[in-house]
C-alpha cells in the first residue's frame, strides 16, 4: 500500500537562506545589520556550520573589511598574513620560479591571510546568531517550494527513510521553511540551485558554467619546514600540457600546512585520476622536501567553479536568488572566490532588505543582478574572463603568455586583444574515447607523502546513516555498464576522490557499484559524467564530511 503523503510542519521567515558557507552568512549578517526585525533563518546540510566547507585558502578580507570592518577586535580566525608569494612552474624533476612582475598587481596576495575557510565561516555563524539569525545546521534543503512561479521557500529532507525508500520507526517529514524572500547559496553544483538554472532558464545567453575539482590534504609540519605566510603556487608536472590546474601550498598557524591541488574539469583523457595526480605532484622534489616528516591530519575535495564572468547566470527568479559560488564567482587566475561570494551574498541581502522594507514579496530581486553588474565583483571577474578560455584552448605552456599579456592589457587600459573568448563545450562533453587515450600509471602509494582513498577519505570523518536511499542517483542504471564503461572505461571509478564508484567484475559480467557512505560531497560526478546520469541529491541531514581546519 503507498504510504500516506507526508504532513509537514511549516515556518515563516522574511528571508530563508539555503547554505551557511561565505555567501549565506555574509547575506544573514548583512540583513540584520540593515534591519533587526528582518527574521533570517539559514539551513546548513552539514553535522555544523563549517563541517562541509573545504577550500585554500588565501582570504582577500575586501568583502570581510566591508561587512564586519572589526573583525579583528572581534576575534575573526585570520591570524596568518600573507608574507612570501611565490608562483613556480614544474618540470619533473625541476620548478622554474615565474617572477610576479610579469603578472599586474591584481594577482598579488599583498594584504591577504591564510586562512581555514571553515573555521572562518564557525565565525561567521557565531555573528550570525549573535545577531538573531536562527541556524539550522543538519538540515539540508531537498526541495523546492514552487508556488504561482514563483520560488516560496524550500523543505528540508525527510528524515528515517530506508535505503528501499520504506518509513522506519524514526521517520520525521522534512519542514516546510516558508520565505518572502530564499537566497541560494550552496556552493559550486548546488542542487537546488542546478533545478532553478533550468527552470528558470538562469544560463541561457551565458557561457556554460566550468569547473574544476580541488582535492586538499591538511599536515602539520617540523619546524624547521614551516614557513609562515608563505604561499605556493605551481603548474605544469605531473599535469600535462593539455590538461588545466595546478598545485596550491599554503603555510599558516604554527605548523599547518594547507596543500591542494586542483584539475579542471574539461580534461579529455578518462584514464586520468585527479586523486592519483595530486598524490604524483607531493612527490615533486620542491614539495617532497616541505612534507617529509610531516604528519596527514586532513583531507577534503570540491568543485570549485571556473568559468568567470561570462558564465555567471541570471542571478535572480520570482521569489529568490543565486548568491555566491551558486553562481559561479571565483576569480581563476586568482584562486579565489570567497570574498565575492561574500560580497554577492551582501548585495543580495541589501535588495532583499530594500524589497522587504518597500512591503513586497515573493517578486524578483532585479537589484541584485543590477548591483553586481556595478560591483568590483563584476569589475575584477571581466578583467581575468579570458584566463581561463585561453588556457583550455591553447595549453598550460602557450596559454601562460597569452594570459600574462591579456591580463596586463585588461589592467592597464581596460580591453583585450581577445574581446571575450567563450568556453566550448561543457566539461561533461570533453572526454575522448578510452580506445584512443594513453593510460596513466600511477606510482602505489608509500604511506608516507602519498596515500591511498580510503586512509584518506577517514582522515575526512565522513559520515553517512547506511540505511537511506541512495543520494547519487542515476537516472538510467544501465548507463555505466552499457555505455560509460565500453567508450570511457567508465571514468567515475577514478573522478570521484572518495572511491565512491567502483565497477566489480563478477562472474555475470561487470557491476557498478555505489559506495554513497564515503561520499564528500564534491558534487564531481554530477558534473563531469558524460552521460550526465548522474543526479546528486542531499543525504540525510548532517552526512557528508566533518572538515576541521580545513
Ligand atoms: C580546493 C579549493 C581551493 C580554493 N581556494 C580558495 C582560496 O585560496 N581563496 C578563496 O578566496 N577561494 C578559494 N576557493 C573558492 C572558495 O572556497 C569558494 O569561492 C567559496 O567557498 C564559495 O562560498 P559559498 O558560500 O558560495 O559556497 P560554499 O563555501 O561551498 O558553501 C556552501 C555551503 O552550503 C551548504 N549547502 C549546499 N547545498 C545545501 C543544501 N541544499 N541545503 C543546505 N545546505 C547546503 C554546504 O554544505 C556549504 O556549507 C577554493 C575552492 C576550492 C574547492
Ligand atoms: S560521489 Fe560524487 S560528490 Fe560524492 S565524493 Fe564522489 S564525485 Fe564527489
Amino acid at each position: 500500500m503507498a504510504e500516506a503523503p507526508p504532513i509537514r510542519e511549516s515556518m515563516d521567515y522574511d528571508v530563508v537562506i539555503v547554505g551557511g558557507g561565505p555567501a549565506g552568512l555574509a547575506a544573514a549578517i548583512r540583513l540584520k545589520q540593515l534591519d533587526m526585525e528582518i527574521s533570517v533563518c539559514v539551513l546548513e546540510k552539514g553535522s555544523e556550520i563549517g563541517a562541509h566547507i573545504l577550500s585554500g585558502a588565501v582570504l582577500d578580507p575586501k568583502a570581510l573589511n566591508e561587512l564586519i570592518p572589526d573583525w579583528k577586535d572581534k576575534g575573526a580566525p585570520l591570524d596568518t598574513p600573507v608574507s612570501d608569494d611565490r608562483f613556480c612552474f614544474f618540470t619533473k624533476g625541476g620548478a622554474f620560479a615565474i617572477a610576479h612582475f610579469l603578472f599586474p598587481p591584481l594577482m598579488s596576495n599583498r594584504g591577504n591571510y591564510i586562512v581555514s575557510l571553515s573555521t572562518l565561516c564557525k565565525w561567521l555563524g557565531q555573528q550570525a546568531e549573535a545577531l538573531g539569525v536562527e541556524i539550522y545546521p543538519g538540515f539540508p534543503a531537498h526541495d523546492l517550494i514552487v508556488e504561482d512561479g514563483a520560488v516560496k521557500g524550500v523543505i528540508t529532507g525527510d528524515l528515517g527513510v530506508a535505503k528501499d525508500g520504506h518509513r522506519k520507526d524514526s521517520y520525521t517529514p522534512g519542514m516546510e521553511l516558508r520565505g518572502k524572500y530564499t537566497l541560494f547559496a550552496e556552493g559550486a553544483r548546488g542542487s537546488l540551485s542546478k533545478i532553478l538554472g533550468a527552470k528558470f532558464g538562469l544560463q541561457e545567453g551565458r557561457q556554460p558554467q566550468k569547473f574544476g575539482i580541488g582535492l586538499k590534504e591538511l599536515w602539520e609540519l617540523p619546524a624547521g619546514q614551516h614557513k609562515k605566510g608563505l604561499v605556493l603556487h605551481g603548474m605544469g608536472w605531473p599535469l600535462d600540457n593539455e590538461t588545466g590546474g595546478g598545485l596550491f601550498m599554503y603555510h599558516w598557524g604554527d605548523n599547518f600546512c594547507s596543500v591542494g591541488f586542483v584539475v579542471h574539469l574539461n580534461y579529455k583523457n578518462p584514464w586520468l585520476d585527479p586523486f592519483g595526480e595530486f598524490q604524483r605532484a607531493k612527490t615533486h622534489p620542491a614539495i617532497a622536501k616541505i612534507l617529509t616528516g610531516g604528519k596527514r591530519i586532513g583531507y577534503g575535495a570540491r568543485a570549485i567553479t571556473e568559468g568567470g564572468f561570462q558564465s555567471v547566470p541570471k542571478l535572480s527568479f520570482p521569489g529568490g536568488v543565486l548568491i555566491g559560488c551558486a553562481a559561479g564567482f571565483v576569480n581563476l587566475p586568482r584562486i579565489k572566490g570567497s570574498h565575492n561570494a561574500m560580497k554577492t551574498g551582501m548585495l543580495a541581502a541589501e535588495a532583499a532588505a530594500a524589497a522587504l522594507k518597500a512591503g513586497r514579496a515573493g517578486d524578483m530581486l532585479s537589484d541584485y543582478d543590477a548591483a553586481y553588474a556595478k560591483s568590483w565583483v563584476a569589475r575584477d571577474l571581466k578583467l581575468v574572463r579570458n584566463a581561463k578560455p585561453l588556457w583550455s584552448k591553447l595549453g598550460t605552456l602557450l596559454a601562460l603568455p597569452f594570459i600574462g599579456l591579456d591580463l596586463w592589457t585588461n589592467s592597464l587600459f581596460g580591453l583585450s586583444l581577445f574581446g571575450t573568448l567563450g568556453h566550448g563545450e561543457p566539461d561533461f562533453a570533453t572526454l575522448r574515447p578510452a580506445k584512443v587515450s594513453p593510460k596513466i600509471a600511477y606510482p602505489r602509494p608509500d604511506g608516507h607523502l602519498t596515500f591511498d582513498r580510503l586512509s584518506s577519505v577517514f582522515l575526512s570523518s565522513t559520515n553517512h546513516e547506511e540505511d537511506q536511499p541512495v543520494h547519487l542517483v542515476l537516472k538510467d542504471p544501465a548507463i555505466p555498464i552499457s555505455l560509460n564503461l565500453p567508450e570511457y572505461a567508465e571514468p567515475a571509478q577514478r573522478y570521484c576522490p572518495a572511491g565512491v564508484y567502483e565497477v566489480i567484475q563478477e562472474s555475470s559480467g561487470p557491476r557498478f557499484q555505489i559506495n554513497a557512505q564515503n561520499c564528500v560531497h564534491c558534487k564531481t560526478c554530477d558534473i563531469k559524467d558524460p552521460s550526465q546520469n548522474i543526479n546528486w541529491v542531499t543525504p540525510e541531514g548532517g552526512g557528508g564530511p566533518n572538515y576541521a581546519n580545513m
